[in-house]
């Protein structure tokens, strides 16, 4: 197994642990995001130990990498499993910080239902091109197109945050408007402990251009980083979804590899 570079603590020291989440049953577009969590480790050895623009050296740190988790068809026993995961991480000790590599989006919501047994007053702010606000795709419920919509039905309107949204269909922004949900509030208004999900297509398709769904008029990888050091301190997990290493020349999973070092980083 491969595991992501400089994770070389066992999971009894470890304080970040990462798992990888090759499921992408749901996935409706381009296919292969399940590939990602080994690519991704994969090109996470192209990189200094040292992050030059934290002044931290991961080797310094102690990092744990659990692999991936048993993905069979079944989704919803897929997302027992993935819950239960990360309820052991968070519970262990009350030091780990639990990374997740997917895998699609629909990985979001089983996360967040374990981490918010453990912070009541969580948040979570979500990076992407999509507004993710589907009741249902294609007759699931759990689709990748339901993501923030699960989360909004999980923790309230009042405690999701979305960035980056430049995709919706007009019955998604009905249901947003209905329900009061504002998708483009300031994220400097957080107090609490915040969840981050990255779904990698956020970021322009100049940048990284492999992802199953690629939306033009994107991020810049610089904004998604200040974004995550706005954050830094409030951050408790996080997950980065939907790269499409079929589609890749591998960049966009170097650049997912290299916004995870950032974010174990910014998390000491
Ligand atoms: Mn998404
Ligand atoms: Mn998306």
């Amino acid at each position: 197994m491969i595991k992501f570079a400089d994770s070389e603590s066992s999971f009894d020291d470890a304080n970040f642990v990462i798992y990888g989440y090759p499921f992408e049953g749901t996935a409706c577009f381009r296919k292969g995001t399940a590939l990602a969590p080994d690519k991704v480790r994969e090109e996470s050895y192209n990189f200094e130990t040292y992050l030059l623009e934290l002044g931290i050296d991961l080797c310094d740190l102690s990092i744990h990498d659990q692999g991936n988790l048993l993905i069979k068809d079944n989704q919803i026993e897929n997302e027992t499993l993935l819950e239960d995961s990360v309820r052991k991480i968070i519970n262990k000790d009350g030091k780990k910080f639990p990374i997740g590599i997917g895998g699609e989006h629909s990985m979001t919501p089983p996360i967040v239902r374990a981490i918010k047994e453990k912070h009541s007053d969580l948040s979570v702010v979500i990076i992407d091109a999509h507004l993710d606000f589907r009741k249902e795709y294609e007759g699931n419920s759990r689709s990748h197109a339901t993501t923030t919509y699960q989360l909004v039905e999980m923790l309230g309107k009042d405690n999701v945050y979305p960035i980056g949204i430049r995709s919706a269909s007009k019955e998604e922004i009905q249901r947003a408007e209905q329900i009061g949900f504002d998708f483009g509030r300031d994220i400097d208004s957080i107090n609490g402990p915040v969840y981050l999900s990255l779904d990698m297509d956020a970021i322009d398709p100049a940048y990284a251009p492999a992802v199953g769904t690629p939306e033009p008029f994107g991020l810049k990888p610089l904004e998604v980083i200040k974004i995550i050091d706005s954050l830094s301190s409030k951050i408790v997990g996080f997950d980065c979804v939907e790269t499409c290493p079929p589609l890749d020349n591998g960049n966009t999973s170097s650049l997912a590899a290299r916004i995870i070092r950032h974010v174990i980083g910014t998390n000491v």
